[in-house]
């Protein structure tokens, strides 16, 4: 995949956005541990930013997904992992099930907003009792006339705690588990709606996540996204996306870190030379390098294919799997190469260090990813349960 001017155009107007009204704020939001994400997210949509890959009719551009690609890739230029996580999770993780399965209805109520930079969305898919095993999640919805009555509890919750609405993976049935969850969306203000608690991390300080509580809630039952008892497959489509903006975000912090890292080394005095004069540090931050740009490849060949409408279930897991892994690889060398410096809090190299480590985790861990592979591989046998 080659970006065109029009990606590149793209990607400069994002980056000038960063520098003007992200960058400068970030220390102060890592402190606060939130941003305004109403405020940027209205500045994004006017810039046309919310909804590249989104239909025109709903206020989107229209475009193919590898623009949103390209957008997932400069936001890396934030000093931070938390706040691009967040518009993120507008743009590539609660809205693209909308988008695609949403009756005309549900996505003028929900998705124009959303594109518009009116409302911030989440994804409630974890719970305290289920983030791998998602087909075990325990949320449910009763039928009650039109309405959904729901129950349960959703964990780590990114935005949630900001949000209008939770686009919520939950049981709507007994049946087997991969059939009887459906994507409902759920405004953040309805009654029943506990916020239960603000969640403290060592990393992503500015991204706001939570554990929500349900009781009871009542929504209509057209807020269902697509079909009842689709909800598994729709989520396990949406987090190709979520996979790809992962991989395709953690590529330009690992650039910058490193070229961090060469600067420092090439000033840092030591044994009559610099860092940079010792061959070890030369070839490590080399390999690391190349590392990077085959991520990078990889992550463009997945997005080339999705593109073409092919299933890339294989390469997104691959890609985010070895951006888990490359990501912390690349934060514990160079913040190594820093010495005490690295070890400060401000430094950059060590917010990448903590930012990072959410990479193996979130969005399915390295060990589900593994999994999925094993399976796409036909190593591993497809599971018992239904
Ligand atoms: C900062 C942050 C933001 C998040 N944002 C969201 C969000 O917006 N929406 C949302 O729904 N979720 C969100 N999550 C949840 C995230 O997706 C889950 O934490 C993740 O899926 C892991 O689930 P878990 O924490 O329940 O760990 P568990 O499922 O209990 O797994 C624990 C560990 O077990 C290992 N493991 C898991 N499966 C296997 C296996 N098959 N074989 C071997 N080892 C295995 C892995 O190492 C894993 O880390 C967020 C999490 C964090 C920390």
């Amino acid at each position: 995949m080659q970006y065109t001017h029009e990606h590149l155009e793209i990607q400069k107007t994002l980056r000038r956005f960063i520098d003007e009204e992200i960058n400068p704020h970030v220390d102060e939001w890592e402190a606060a541990e939130q941003f305004p994400a109403h405020q940027v997210f209205r500045k994004l949509a006017a810039l046309g930013l919310l909804g590249l890959n989104k239909p025109e009719v709903y206020g989107g551009s229209g475009l193919d997904y590898s623009y949103a690609m390209a957008m997932a890739e400069a936001l890396g230029h934030v000093s931070c992992g938390g706040v691009p996580m967040a518009i993120g999770v507008q743009t590539d993780m609660c809205t693209p099930a909308l988008a695609r399965f949403g009756s005309d209805a549900l996505r003028r109520e929900f998705l124009v907003p959303a594109i518009a930079g009116e409302t911030v969305g989440c994804i409630g898919v974890s719970e305290p009792g289920a983030g791998s095993d998602v087909a075990g999640l325990k949320s449910h919805a009763r039928k009650d006339g039109g309405d959904y009555v729901i129950t349960g509890q959703k964990m780590w919750i990114t935005n949630s705690l900001q949000a209008d609405w939770m686009c919520m993976l939950v049981n709507t049935s007994d049946g087997p588990v991969h059939r009887n969850k459906s994507l409902v969306l759920v405004p953040m203000n309805t009654p029943g709606i506990t916020k239960a608690k603000k969640i403290r991390k060592i990393g992503m300080h500015s991204s706001d996540t939570g554990l929500i509580y349900f009781d009871e809630v009542r929504v209509p039952q057209r807020y269902r996204v697509g079909e009842e008892g689709q909800g598994f497959v729709y989520q396990m489509q949406q987090f190709q996306e979520e996979r790809l903006w992962c991989a395709a975000s953690s590529l330009l912090p690992m650039d910058e870190c490193i070229a961090d890292t060469i600067e420092w080394a090439q000033q840092r005095k030591l044994f009559g030379g610099t860092l940079a004069d010792q061959q070890w540090v030369q070839f490590k931050l080399a390999e690391l390098k190349t590392e990077v740009e085959a991520l990078r490849a990889l992550t463009y060949r997945a997005c080339e294919l999705y593109v073409q409408g092919q299933d890339v279930t294989e390469l997104a897991s691959m890609a985010k799997l070895k951006t888990g892994r490359l990501t912390r690889e690349v934060a514990d060398t160079c913040l190594q190469f820093w010495g005490g410096m690295g070890f400060t809090w401000e430094n950059r190299v060590s917010r990448l260090y903590r930012d990072g480590r959410l990479g193996s985790i979130g969005g399915g861990a390295d060990e589900v990813m593994l999994g999925i592979l094993a399976k796409t591989m036909g190593i591993a046998k497809r599971p018992a349960r239904e």
